[in-house]
């Protein structure tokens, strides 16, 4: 089976940052895709590629844009990186967004658990996003979406659990578990 990891945001406008490396969004999910397609050797069943959004000067048509690739692919399935922020540090937690279809509700508690098993942080559940911040992601393409938000880049527990590589790694590596799980 495909799935398509979409790193959110763009190298012009990189998302949040977390304040303990200095990372964005963009940066640091950069890196967890190349760990992902790394730990696929792990996964022969699954084939993985990375996809990039482009800057355009149009959000929506940035998004058309990368989920037409996606989709252009054949992927199976489509999950979008991201992390969360807020201005409160106490906010914690694990989430994942879907588009609420029966395929998109699956993977997004397989990710649920299988990321809440890797990082150990609060269960903040799945939550369908329709019409909000990141339901055009999980709407675009043909392929079922998700778009995952494994911790908060803002929380000193979020930073502490996702700092060191061979944690980065889990992570990856539980991504790849729960596709396994939903779909294999
Ligand atoms: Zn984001």
């Amino acid at each position: 089976m495909k799935l398509a990891i979409v790193v959110g945001h763009n190298a012009r406008a990189q998302g949040a940052v977390r304040p303990d490396t200095g990372e964005t969004e963009f940066a640091w999910n950069s890196k967890l895709a190349g760990l992902i397609e790394d730990e696929a050797r792990l996964f022969p069943q699954i084939k993985v590629q990375t996809f990039f959004r482009e800057h355009c000067g149009s959000y929506r048509r940035e998004i058309e844009a990368v989920y037409g690739k996606v989709d252009a692919w054949g992927a199976d399935v489509s999950n979008e990186l991201h992390f969360n922020s807020h201005s409160n540090r106490a906010a914690t937690g694990t989430e994942v967004l879907s588009s609420g279809s029966p395929t998109s509700m699956r993977y997004a508690q397989a990710l649920q658990n299988r990321m809440g098993e890797a990082l150990g942080l609060k269960d903040r559940g799945v939550k369908i996003r329709r019409h909000e911040r990141g339901s055009e992601s999980l709407m675009s393409g043909r392929a079922p979406a998700v778009l995952i938000e494994p911790f908060f880049g803002s929380s000193p527990l979020g930073q502490a659990k996702t700092d060191e590589e061979h944690e980065q790694r889990a992570l990856a590596r539980s991504i790849l578990q729960a596709t396994q799980d939903a779909f294999l």
